[in-house]
């Protein structure tokens, strides 16, 4: 890999760090996309629909991943890493790792042949383990960019692979590689990671095999999903009777989580209606506290899906246990109703886990987070993306959790803060240099 310099580099492949890219490219600035995964996508890739308008997730985003790898003006850096950051010239020199993917870029077609071959199974991460993968594989069906990853420590080093490519594309020798970028602005789209499952004790620490996360239940809905039907992951059976427990690992000082994640009320409510198409028969229940639907159309999407037949009940869910048939059995202590707790027995149950921060980014970039962990803007009502460090920006929910129209909203803010920086810039350099060197006497 060879040094770059380039106008603008921004961190992280998700929907926002994609958008910042395309907003900044389109304007002619020169842009790097580093990611860190094989494919760029982040978490909307391996979503199902999204909430309000139900359009498929993955038509809308394979267009933009697309648009980005394409682009004359970005220069896409997957399955790399920033390693460290220092000021430098006008800018950032920043140190980045190639990790190898054991397959050559240049000759790879993305066949996937290797993958057909290879004789290792491995839990399947982009269909939160319920699929099967192999240990080389393309990352995903609409992975992009479209190159096979060789697991290195699942590999047998059989050379089956290696036989098969029709290009001789596998190479177990290739090494880590590190080059520099040279950049003016920096832009953090690091994303967000989900509260772990098996934060809570109460709700059966993870143990207990029907008690899924909302992400897993978007593979169960997603066309392309392990099973390509809703099944539940206890024993393949169809679910009869599926509740969702709201706010599993936000507003919650038990997981250190004390602030609203603000997309989960209403995903639960979009796979809520999702599950009443794909499941007619299925009873559907969501234990809420409050509904928090405040984005452009979201109330009236709650009062579809209420009027749909799903069922809202207002309850705090202290315990979920399981009974000998491997049903979660929901304890819920209900508000509406009068004091009562009751317990109530369902096929299936979604926890709908918060978002935590997806990255710390303060040991290489010197940029501070709130208390939350979330990227710090210090001017959040006029800049919303600066941060408290000149010429770093930030975007998306490393700022902090939000939903997929504010991601994107935040990521042309982010471009235009990020492009009035260069242009400033650029002015100064140009007042400075076309100063006269000697005085003028007139
Ligand atoms: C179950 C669920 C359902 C949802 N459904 C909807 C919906 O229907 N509608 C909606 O509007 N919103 C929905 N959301 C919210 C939506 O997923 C987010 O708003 C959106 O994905 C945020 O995009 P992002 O780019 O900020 O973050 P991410 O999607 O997390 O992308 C961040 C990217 O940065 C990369 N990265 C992280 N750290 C580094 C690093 N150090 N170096 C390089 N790369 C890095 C990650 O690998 C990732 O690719 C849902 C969320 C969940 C959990
Ligand atoms: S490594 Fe070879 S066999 Fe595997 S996807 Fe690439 S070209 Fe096809
Ligand atoms: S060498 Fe490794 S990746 Fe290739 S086929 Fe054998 S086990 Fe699979």
């Amino acid at each position: 890999m060879h040094n770059l310099t380039v106008d603008a580099l921004v961190v992280g492949g998700g929907i926002a760090g994609m958008q910042t890219a395309l907003d900044l490219a389109d304007q002619g600035y020169q842009v790097a996309l580093v990611e860190k995964e094989p494919s760029i996508g982040g978490k909307m890739i391996a979503l199902s629909k999204v909430f309000p308008t139900l359009d498929c997730c993955s038509c809308i985003t394979t267009p933009k991943m697309s648009a980005v790898a394409h682009h004359e003006n970005i220069q896409l850096l997957t399955y790399c890493e920033v390693q460290a950051v220092e000021e430098k010239g006008l800018g950032f020199s920043a140190r980045i790792l190639k990790k190898p993917r054991y397959v050559d870029e240049e000759l790879c077609t993305g066949c996937r042949q290797c993958e057909y071959e290879c004789p290792i199974d491995l839990p399947n991460a982009f269909d939160m383990d319920l699929g099967a993968t192999r240990a080389i594989r393309v990352p995903f069906s609409t992975a992009v960019p479209q190159y096979a990853v060789l697991d290195v420590e699942n590999c047998l080093f059989c050379g089956r692979c290696e036989k098969i490519c029709p290009v001789g594309a596998i190479d177990f020798t290739q090494v880590e590689q590190t080059f520099e970028i040279q950049t003016e602005a920096l832009i953090l789209a690091t994303g967000f990671e989900n509260t772990p499952i098996d934060a809570k004790k109460e709700y059966g620490a993870g143990q207990i095999a029907n008690v899924i996360g909302g992400l897993t239940m978007e593979r169960l809905l997603a066309p392309t999903g392990p099973y390509g039907r809703v099944l539940r992951p206890g024993d393949g059976r169809e679910p009869e009777s599926i509740a969702y427990v709201q706010c599993a690992g936000s507003r919650d000082q038990t997981v250190g989580v004390t602030y609203c994640s603000r997309v989960c009320c209403m995903y639960a409510i979009k796979q809520a209606m999702l599950l009443s198409g794909a499941l007619p028969l299925a009873e559907i229940t969501i234990y809420y506290m409050d509904i928090r639907a405040f984005g452009k159309g979201y109330e009236q999407f709650y009062q579809n899906a209420k009027a749909m037949g799903v069922e809202f009940v207002k309850g705090k869910v202290a315990r979920i246990t399981e009974d000998p048939d491997h049903n979660p059995v929901v304890r819920v202590e209900m508000i509406e109703e009068g004091p009562q707790v009751v317990e109530r027995t369902h096929d299936l149950v979604v926890l709908t886990l918060g978002m935590l921060p997806g990255y710390d980014p303060d040991p290489i970039f010197q940029v501070s987070s709130n208390g939350d962990g979330f990227v710090r803007a210090p001017a959040v009502n006029f800049s919303p993306s600066l941060t408290d460090r000149t010429g770093i920006f930030v975007t998306g929910t490393a700022a902090g959790p939000m939903d997929i129209v504010d991601s994107i909203m935040l990521a042309g803010a982010a471009a235009s803060e990020a492009a009035a920086y260069l242009e400033s810039r650029r002015y100064e350099t140009a007042v400075v240099t076309s100063l006269p060197e000697e005085p003028v006497h007139v």
